[in-house]
């Protein structure tokens, strides 16, 4: 039995985000000691560059789970509504190609001011890598020949879209839903119906200019 079970549901919401939070903040802790440690000034900078990567994969699962889900029920978020049109219509998405490539070109620039520096902004780098990533990732989840490259997430993301919203919160990496115990369950199966309603086509699913 949890600790936390006796609690109010609140008390164990913030319980649960406390949770997340420490969690990441030991493993970011544990890989910046390991940078300081380093001899080889190009294996802190890789270590730095994943730790800001890693921030961003788990600002990204904080953000779905705690605020883009109404984790606390406090009235609604124009991000909420945003994302639960999403939900309704999978292919729909705000961010285009333009914009990924955009932000794409952007962080390019950022890293190679991290590489001339080799700092701690590479963290700041890592970070903003981590954002155009994902911004692709989430593309590619919708794509049905992604299942070739990310099977495990494209299957938790299709389970998040369909029964299990409150299931699957990453797009870059399974680690957090697995560390925090959001993995859409084992035997749950996905039918033919939940992935012609998953890749079907915005326009074909609503009627509301773009
Ligand atoms: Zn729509
Ligand atoms: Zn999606
Ligand atoms: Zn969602």
């Amino acid at each position: 039995m949890r600790l936390t079970e006796k609690l109010s549901p609140k008390a164990q919401s913030i319980a649960e985000v406390f949770r997340c939070f420490v969690t990441f903040f030991l493993i970011a802790g544990l890989l910046l000691i390991c940078a300081t440690k380093m001899t080889d000034s190009r294996l802190t900078f890789a270590i730095l560059l994943l730790t800001g990567w890693l921030s961003w994969t788990f600002t990204e699962y904080a953000l779905h789970r705690f605020w883009m889900h109404n984790f606390f029920r406090y009235g609604k978020s124009n991000l909420y509504d945003i994302h639960m049109e999403h939900h309704k219509h999978p292919k729909d998405m705000k961010v285009n190609g333009y914009h990924r490539l955009l932000t794409f070109s952007v962080s390019v620039i950022i890293l190679s001011v991290a590489i001339y520096l080799n700092n701690y902004f590479t963290l700041f780098a890592g970070f903003c890598l981590g954002f155009s990533f994902y911004s692709f990732l989430h593309y590619l989840l919708h794509q049905p020949w992604s299942r070739y490259i990310m099977p495990n997430l494209q299957k938790a993301h299709i389970h998040h879209h369909g029964k299990y919203p409150d299931k699957g919160f990453s797009f870059s990496v399974i680690l957090w839903d697995w560390l925090f115990d959001t993995l859409p369950p084992k035997e749950a199966e996905i039918s033919d119906k939940m992935l012609s309603f998953y890749f079907k086509n915005g326009s074909q699913s609503h009627q509301k200019k773009k």
